[in-house]
Order: structure tokens, then C-alpha cells, then sequence
């Protein structure tokens, strides 16, 4: 699958890489919602958390090792950070490619944020 992070996986398109290594590649993200927010992909195309598959692991678990060694050179591994994965249409995701945002450098806020409609149905269903 050919797409904006396969292109900066393989340097065809230009991204401010922070770290890398055989199994992930961490960037800049271009549009950052945080003071630090840096996008962290497997150096193998998967389409989302959704698509895993058995094999997957040692890319899955070098993501999770990249986000403590990015947030120590960031320098916020104390201070503290969340890292979120968008899944499809409901999730968000806007790039066909997995990825995770490691986001900090502030307090982050409320972990989701609700359109109203989707509160108001909630709310109707007792919830
Ligand atoms: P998501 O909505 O989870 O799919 O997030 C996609 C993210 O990719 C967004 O936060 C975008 O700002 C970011 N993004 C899109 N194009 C680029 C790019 N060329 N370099 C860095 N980040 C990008």
C-alpha cells in the first residue's frame, strides 16, 4: 500500500525523523495537537490496529520500546504522555497506514472527546 508514511518510511518524502531502527520509524507529526506529538509506524505496512496479525509482534512491541526512548529524548518519559492509535472511520484514522501519536509536553486533557450527538445517544440509552 502506497501512501504518505510508506513514502516517508522509505525516504521518498521528507519528515522530521526523530528515531528509527530496523522495525519503526518515529516523525514529527506535521499538524501537532501537543507540544510533543510524534508519530511512531512499523517499517512494515499494516492498515490499522485492526488488520494485526500473528508475526506482527516484534513490530508491535518495538513501537511500545520507541515510545519510552522518544519520550526520554524528549524529556518527558517523567512528566508523562499518552499514546493513542486511530482504527477506521469510528476511530478517526485519516491515514491508512498504523500508526500511534505519542502526544505530551503538557497535560494532555480528557482522553476522548465526544461529538455531542454521540453523547446525547448515549445519554438515551442510559448510559
Ligand atoms: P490519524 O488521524 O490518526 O490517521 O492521524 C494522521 C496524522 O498524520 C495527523 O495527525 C496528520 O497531521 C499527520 N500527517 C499527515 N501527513 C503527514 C506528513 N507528511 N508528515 C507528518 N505527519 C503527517
Amino acid at each position: 500500500m502506497e501512501n504518505i508514511f510508506s513514502r516517508i518510511v522509505s525516504k521518498e518524502e521528507p519528515a522530521n525523523i526523530v528515531y528509527e531502527n530496523e522495525y519503526v520509524c518515529c516523525f514529527d507529526d506535521i499538524s501537532p495537537s501537543a507540544p510533543v506529538h510524534i508519530l511512531i509506524v512499523p517499517k512494515k505496512y499494516i492498515q490499522s490496529l485492526a488488520t494485526i496479525e500473528a508475526g506482527d509482534e516484534k513490530y508491535l512491541s518495538e513501537i511500545l520500546l520507541a515510545s519510552k526512548e522518544v519520550a526520554k529524548m524528549k524529556g518527558i518519559d517523567q512528566s508523562g504522555f499518552r499514546l493513542i492509535s486511530n482504527c477506521n472511520h469510528d476511530g478517526g484514522q485519516e491515514v491508512n497506514y498504523l500508526h500511534f501519536h505519542l502526544v505530551g509536553g503538557c497535560r494532555v486533557g480528557h482522553m476522548i472527546s465526544l461529538p455531542k450527538a454521540a453523547k446525547k445517544a448515549m445519554k438515551e440509552m442510559g448510559l
